[in-house]
C-alpha cells in the first residue's frame, strides 16, 4: 500500500513537473494489453472518385474499445502507443486485419485499394519484409496497398527512406497524409519516395469559391500534376467543396459527404448497393 501510495505521489509529481498526465499514463499502461485482449477494431473510410462518389478504396483507421472509457479515439492513444512503442505491435496488428478483409472484398468482386497509416516508429529494418508477407499471406496484390506517412517521418533517417523505398520498389504505393502540414514540406517530395499526396483537410475547409479559398488544394494539385502523383482530398463534408475540388481536377476525396469510417461490415452494404451485380 505504501508502496501504492508512493507512486501515485511519484506521479502526481511528475505530471506537475513536466506536464505529464496521470491520465494519460494509465492509458499508456492500459495499451500494453490492448492486442493481447482483442480490444482493437479497425474502421474503413471509403474513398471516392469525384464528381460521382464511386468508392474506389478504403482506409484502415484504429480504434481502441476500452472496457471502461468505451471508444477511444486514435488521436488519444496513438500518440501513447508511438512514445511507448506498442504502435509496432499495434500497426502490425491493424495491417494484418485490413488486408485480410480488403482481400475478402477483392474476393466478392470489390477491386479496392487498401490505406494504412505507419508510425515512423514501425520504419525500421525489416518492415518492408514483413509487409510483403502479410500482404502474401493475404493475397492481396502489392499494388493495392498504401502506405500514409505524415510529415513526422524523419528525411535525414536513412533506414527509414530505406524500408519506404523497398515497399515503393515492389509496387506499394506511399502516400504523404495531411500534406501541407509539416515543416519542411516541399522537402518531402524529393527525399521520400512519393506517390499519392493527401490534401489536408484543412485547406479543403477553406474552399469556398473564391480564388484565395482554393489556392493551397489548387497549388497541391497543380503540383502532383507536374510531379505525376496521384491526389486524394480529405476531410470533403460538403458536395460544395466535392464539386470545388473536381472543378480543380481533383479526383480522389475522402470525408464525412461520402462516408464516415465504419466497421467492415457497413461497408460491405454500400459496395453491395453500388455494385449489386459483382456480389
Ligand atoms: P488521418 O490518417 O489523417 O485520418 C483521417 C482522419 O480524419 C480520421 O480520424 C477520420 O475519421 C477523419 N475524417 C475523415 N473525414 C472527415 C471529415 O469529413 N471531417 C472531419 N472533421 N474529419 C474527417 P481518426 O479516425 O480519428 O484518426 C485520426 C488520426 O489517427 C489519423 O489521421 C491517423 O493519423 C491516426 N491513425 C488512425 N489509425 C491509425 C493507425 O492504425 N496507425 C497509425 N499509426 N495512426 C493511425
Ligand atoms: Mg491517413
Ligand atoms: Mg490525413
Ligand atoms: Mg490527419
Amino acid at each position: 500500500l505504501l508502496r501504492l501510495a508512493d507512486e501515485s505521489m511519484y506521479r502526481a509529481k511528475r505530471a506537475q513537473r513536466d506536464g505529464t498526465d496521470p491520465e494519460m499514463e494509465s492509458l499508456a499502461a492500459d495499451l500494453g494489453d490492448a492486442v493481447r485482449k482483442d480490444q482493437l477494431r479497425v474502421h474503413y473510410q471509403p474513398i471516392a472518385t469525384l464528381p460521382d462518389g464511386k468508392i474506389v478504396g478504403v482506409e484502415a483507421l484504429v480504434r481502441w474499445e476500452h472496457p471502461e472509457r468505451g471508444t477511444v479515439p486514435p488521436l488519444s492513444f496513438v500518440p501513447l502507443a508511438e512514445e511507448s512503442g506498442a504502435i509496432r505491435q499495434i500497426g502490425a496488428w491493424v495491417l494484418e486485419q485490413a488486408c485480410r478483409q480488403v482481400a475478402a472484398w477483392h474476393g466478392e468482386g470489390h477491386r479496392l485499394h487498401l490505406a494504412v497509416n505507419v508510425s515512423p516508429r514501425q520504419l525500421e529494418p525489416g518492415l518492408a519484409e514483413r509487409v510483403f508477407a502479410v500482404l502474401d499471406a493475404a493475397g492481396l496484390p502489392y499494388r493495392d496497398l498504401i502506405v500514409e506517412v505524415t510529415e513526422s517521418v524523419p528525411v535525414e533517417d536513412p533506414v527509414a527512406v530505406e524500408q519506404l523505398r523497398k515497399l515503393h520498389e515492389r509496387g506499394v504505393r506511399i502516400a504523404l497524409d495531411d500534406f501541407g502540414t509539416g515543416y519542411s514540406t516541399l522537402r518531402y517530395l524529393t527525399a521520400l519516395p512519393v506517390d499519392i499526396l493527401k490534401i489536408d483537410r484543412s485547406f479543403v475547409a477553406k474552399l469556398d469559391g473564391t480564388p484565395e479559398g482554393a489556392a493551397v488544394a489548387e497549388t497541391v494539385l497543380r503540383l502532383s500534376r507536374m510531379m505525376h502523383l496521384e491526389t486524394v482530398a480529405e476531410g470533403v463534408e460538403s458536395s460544395g467543396q466535392a464539386a470545388e475540388l473536381a472543378g480543380l481536377g481533383c479526383v480522389n476525396a475522402q470525408g464525412f459527404h461520402f462516408a464516415r469510417p465504419m466497421p467492415a461490415a457497413a461497408v460491405s452494404d454500400l459496395l453491395a448497393e453500388q455494385d449489386p451485380a459483382s456480389v
